[in-house]
C-alpha cells in the first residue's frame, strides 16, 4: 500500500474527527488517534501530527490479540491460500474444511482435551467437544450465557441469573455488560434495561500493596467465606457461574488467586450451576500456560476464546462445551436447538488464518517465548516500583502493569512513550502491556524503560 501523503493525512485525521466513532469516545471531546500507514514484525508504521513516520514497537499487541505480531509470514499465505478458493459462504446448511479443522484444533488443546492441561482439580471431567463458532468476544459470551439457560431448561428448570466476581470484563453487548463490573460498566446508566445478576466482592489481588503471605491467605479465605454464603443464598436460581480466570482484563488488569476459580467452580457444581471460563483474553498462553484455567487445573463446562484466535488478523470468537451440556440445550424442554447463527459464523477466511496461528503457536516454542517475556517485564518493570506516583507493579506471563495512585494522563504518557518508540494505551489507573510473544529481549527492555520512563515523566 501507498504512504499517504502529509496533505492526505491531515483530511484522513480531519474526516475521522468529525465522522468516525472510536471506541468509548464522545462526538463532544473527539480523541487524536495517530493514524498507522502499516505494521510488520513488533512494530506499527505511525504518521504523528507533525508529519513524520515513526516504527513504535506494539506494547498492546492490537489489544491481546497480535501474539505473533503483524504481517507473519505462515499467516499471510493461510489468508492467501483461503482468499482464492472463497472467504465466505454461509453456515446455515452448509461446511466448510477450514471450521471442521479449526474445531479438530480447538477440541484438542482445550482444558481437558488430548493436548489441553486442567486435569488436576478436575479429572474425569468430560471434554469441551462441541464448538460454536461467533463473529466476536461479546457474541461469544452472549452465546455461553444462553447456553446456561437453555441447558437449565434441558434439565427442567427455569433459571435466569448469572453469579460473578465483581471487576470482571465479558464485552460490550448487552448480556456481558450485565457480568461486567457494574461500577465500571456504568450499570447505573443501564437500570431497567439490564438483568441483575449476582456478584461476589472482588477477590484479594495478587500482588496489591504487597502484603505478606499470611495477610494473602487470610483474605482469600475472608473472601471464600462470604462468596459461598451470598452463594448458597442464591444457589438455585444461579443459571450459570461465569469468570475470567486467574487474569481479569479490562476491568481493572488484576490477578487472582488460582483458588478463586476452583472455589467457583466448585460451587457451580454443587448446585447444578455451569461453569463458563471467559478466556477471551487470557487464552492461548498470554498467562502463560495454554489458558488461565490451568493455573487452576479447572475443565469448565463452556469456554469462549476470541481475541488471540486469529493472531489478530481477523475477527473470530468461539464458544467450547461439552457434549452433556450439547445434550441438554438441544433438549425439547430447552427449545430443541441453541438459538443462535451470527450471519458471519464460521467465516472460512478468519477460520482457516486460526488454524494457521494454532499451529504456529504450537510449533513455535511459544511457552517459552511467554517466558521470555515475563522475565523481561519483570527486570524491566520493576524499576517503577521506585516512583511515588506508583502503586502497584505486576507482571503473569506475558502481561505487566504499572498501577498509578491516580487516573493515568493517558494522552501524555502515550505521546512520551510514541517519542521512545512503544505504542501504549493506558486507562484508569493503568499504564499496562502485552506484547507479542516473539518480542525480543532488546524490544522488550526498550517497551518497559518507555513505560517506566513515562509515568516517572507525567506522574512523577
Ligand atoms: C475483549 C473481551 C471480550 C469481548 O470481546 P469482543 O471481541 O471485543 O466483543 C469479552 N471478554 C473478555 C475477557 C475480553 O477481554
Amino acid at each position: 500500500m501507498s504512504d499517504v501523503d502529509l496533505a492526505a493525512h491531515a483530511r484522513l485525521l480531519a474526516y475521522d474527527r468529525e465522522h468516525v466513532w472510536h471506541p468509548y469516545s464522545s462526538a463532544l471531546a473527539p480523541q487524536h488517534p495517530y493514524l498507522v500507514e502499516s505494521a510488520a514484525g513488533v512494530r506499527l508504521r505511525l504518521r504523528l501530527p507533525d508529519g513524520r513516520r515513526l516504527e513504535c514497537l506494539d506494547a498492546m499487541s492490537s489489544w491481546w490479540c497480535a501474539i505473533h505480531g503483524y504481517a507473519v509470514p505462515e499467516l499471510d499465505a493461510a489468508a492467501h491460500a483461503q482468499l482464492a478458493r472463497m472467504s465466505h459462504v454461509m453456515f446455515g446448511g452448509l461446511t466448510h474444511e477450514p471450521a471442521v479443522h479449526l474445531a479438530e484444533r480447538l477440541v484438542a488443546l482445550a482444558p481437558g482435551g488430548r493436548l489441553g492441561g486442567g486435569t488436576d482439580v478436575d479429572p474425569g471431567r468430560p471434554r469441551l467437544d462441541r464448538v460454536f463458532f461467533a463473529d466476536s468476544g461479546s457474541v461469544s459470551v452472549e452465546v455461553a450465557m444462553k447456553m446456561a439457560v437453555q441447558a437449565q431448561l434441558g434439565r427442567g428448570r427455569r433459571r435466569t441469573r448469572f453469579f460473578t466476581i465483581r471487576g470482571g470484563y465479558h464485552g460490550d453487548t448487552f448480556s456481558p455488560m450485565s457480568v461486567t463490573d457494574p461500577d465500571g460498566g456504568m450499570h447505573a446508566l443501564w437500570r431497567g434495561i439490564l438483568p441483575e445478576h449476582v456478584f461476589a466482592a472482588q477477590p484479594p489481588a495478587w500482588g496489591v500493596g504487597r502484603p505478606g503471605e499470611a495477610d494473602r491467605a487470610a483474605a482469600l479465605a475472608t473472601w471464600e467465606q462470604q462468596t459461598r454464603q451470598l452463594y448458597a443464598a442464591h444457589a438455585d436460581e444461579i443459571a450459570g457461574v461465569i469468570l475470567e480466570p486467574v487474569v481479569q482484563g479490562a476491568g481493572g488488569m488484576t490477578f487472582h488467586d488460582p483458588r478463586v476459580v476452583q472455589v467457583l467452580a466448585e460451587l457451580a457444581r454443587g448446585s447444578g450451576a455451569l461453569l463458563i471460563l471467559d478466556e477471551i483474553a487470557t487464552g492461548f498462553r498470554r498467562t502463560g500456560p495454554m489458558w488461565g484455567a490451568d493455573h487452576a487445573g479447572v475443565v469448565p463446562d463452556v469456554m469462549c476464546v476470541g481475541k488471540a484466535l486469529t493472531g489478530g488478523y481477523l475477527t473470530l470468537a468461539a464458544v467450547l462445551c461439552s457434549a452433556e451440556v450439547a445434550q441438554a440445550v438441544s433438549a425439547e424442554a430447552a427449545g430443541g436447538a441453541l438459538m443462535h447463527g451470527p450471519t458471519f459464523m464460521a467465516n472460512p477466511l478468519a477460520c482457516a488464518v486460526a488454524s494457521a496461528s494454532l499451529d504456529l503457536l504450537q510449533r513455535n516454542d511459544s511457552r517459552a517465548n511467554v517466558e521470555a517475556v515475563e522475565a523481561g517485564l519483570r527486570a524491566g518493570l520493576a524499576p517503577a516500583a521506585a516512583l511515588d506516583s506508583v502503586r502497584d507493579v505486576r507482571v503473569l506471563g506475558a502481561i505487566g502493569v504499572i498501577q498509578l495512585r491516580e487516573p493515568a494522563r493517558g494522552g501524555e504518557l502515550a505521546a512520551y512513550a510514541i517519542e521512545q518508540g512503544v505504542w501504549v494505551r493506558p486507562f484508569r489507573d493503568l499504564v499496562y502491556t502485552m506484547p507479542p510473544y516473539v518480542t525480543g529481549p532488546t524490544d522488550l527492555a526498550q517497551i518497559c524503560a518507555a513505560l517506566v520512563g513515562a509515568v516517572a515523566h507525567v506522574h512523577g
